[in-house]
């Protein structure tokens, strides 16, 4: 068996993990998939992950190693449950969204932030993606809400048309 070297991968949150991978792209795309599947809140993060080559005995040798910024996407199905939606093939629109009536459902966010509205033209799930031109900030990622209409805005938004009447087709 070929000696592979060995490198300890490290997550922003304190974790770490020891492995063997045959070079150090290897590693980094192994140290991708263990911080994907940490356990992260259901809004997303952006986080920060390390690989550095270790010898046998653990020492870490610094010039060997890379730092990455892994995204979690959030766990859209986990936060639409949350809002109470119900089970929904959920189709987005923007159509009567605030705003500007020529580019519905853009809003802009104080700085470099924008927000998106948008909801199912189906169940009336309202949804709202905020997003930052700074993506290179570290601390910065996408958020996404979700709210379901109270009765009488659902009431509004069906006679708008923004939303289909339970009878419709
Ligand atoms: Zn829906």
């Amino acid at each position: 068996m070929r000696k592979m070297p060995h490198y300890r991968l490290s997550c922003e949150d304190g974790s770490s993990k020891d492995i063997q991978a045959p070079n150090l792209g290897a590693a980094v795309k192994r140290l991708k998939a263990w911080v994907r599947g940490g356990e992260w809140c259901d809004e997303g993060a952006r986080v920060i992950g390390e690989v550095t080559r270790i010898t046998r005995a653990g020492r870490l040798i610094q010039d060997e190693s890379e730092t990455i910024r892994v995204l979690i996407e959030p766990n859209y199905k986990a936060l639409m449950r949350r809002a109470g939606a119900s089970d929904c093939d959920h189709e987005w629109s923007r159509e009567g969204e605030g705003a500007y009536p020529e580019n519905p459902g853009v809003w802009d966010g104080k700085g470099t932030v924008i927000f998106f509205s948008a909801h199912c033209i189906h169940c009336g799930l309202r949804r709202v993606v905020r997003t930052t031109t700074l993506h290179r900030n570290r601390y910065e990622h996408d958020t996404v809400q979700y709210r379901m209409p109270e009765p009488a805005e659902l009431v509004e938004m069906r006679a708008k048309g923004m939303v289909e009447s339970p009878d419709a087709e």
